[in-house]
Order: structure tokens, then sequence, then C-alpha cells
């Protein structure tokens, strides 16, 4: 058994549409390797920070993620059995010599692990329906209601005026 501690920069398109680790940034994998009978088996923990934008105001948010995987890898002719014997090709992690690519195991570990709907802050209060204004920087922010028949005569007021002008 051989443990490792690595950091990689992440894959491109590694999220969701809402949330995600940029290009490049860092993940901190500790990994623990151990021989089976059929490979490798490869598990250990993957930590990085994920940037997203809040589902509600659009801030941005910083979620750090740090979950667990277990895969294994198996030596390229155990794979060809379990292949033949219908596996999904998937879910078949090859050993490529002594390397192992962990991408695909860290994109499915990874991307579940995020938050479907990205808060900043559990009780964001969002936008305001009416012009878009951040609500958390101003609670006590209010629109003048107008019925909307008032508002129907006001917009005949506006077109009269403008004919007026014309
Ligand atoms: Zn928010
Ligand atoms: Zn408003």
């Amino acid at each position: 058994m051989r443990t490792e501690r690595r950091t990689v920069p992440a894959p491109e398109d590694l999220g969701t549409a809402v949330i995600g680790f940029p290009e490049g940034t860092e993940l901190e994998l500790d990994i623990r390797l151990e021989a089976v009978m059929e490979g490798v088996l490869v598990s250990g923990t993957v930590r990085g920070r994920a940037v997203g934008e809040c589902v509600r105001c659009l801030d941005e948010v910083l979620e750090d993620v740090e979950v667990p995987f277990t895969e294994l890898y198996a030596y390229p002719d155990r794979a060809e059995v379990a292949r033949e014997d219908g596996a999904d090709e998937e879910d078949v992690h090859e050993l490529d010599g002594d390397l192992a690519d962990l991408e695909p195991v860290l994109r499915d570990t990874v991307v579940p692990a995020l938050p479907f709907g990205p808060l900043c802050q559990p009780d964001c209060p969002g936008l305001c329906s009416e012009c878009g204004a951040r609500l958390a920087e101003d609670p006590d922010h209010a629109h003048e209601i107008i019925d909307p028949r008032w508002g129907a005569l006001r917009t005949l007021a506006e077109k009269q005026d403008e004919t007026k002008e014309s």
C-alpha cells in the first residue's frame, strides 16, 4: 500500500452551469493505492474551492469541497474480462502501465458534490423583482405600487404628451 499527496490543476469544465472549479485551480488529492487481485484500488479525498454564482442575487459564491472517492483500476486483461462480462465502458477503469487516469473519477466524485443551487448566504434575499437591486444591501427597498388601472391611465397621459410635443 502506498499513499500520496498531490496537487493537480482542475481540468476544464469541472462543474455545473452555476458552480465549478475554474480550469487550472488547485485540487488537493490525498491518495491511497492498494494492490488487489484485479488491479489497484485507488481511494482518498479530493479538496478544492469551487466558484459559483448565488442563484438568487448572482453574487460570487465560494464553496470549499472535500469529497472521498474509491475506484478500482483494473489490469488491462481484467478490464477486458469485465467488458466481456457486459460492464459499462464508463465503469471500467483500466491501468495504463503504472498510471491511473484519475480525471474521470474526480469528475464523477466532485461534480455531484457541488450544491445544486448555490447561495451567497443561506437567507440571501435575492434581487428586487422590479428593478434588480440587491436586497441584502438595501433591506428597506420598496417601490411605489401603482394600481394597474392607474398605470394604464398614466401611459395614456404620456402618449398624449408625446403627441403634443410632436
Ligand atoms: Zn445571494
Ligand atoms: Zn427595486
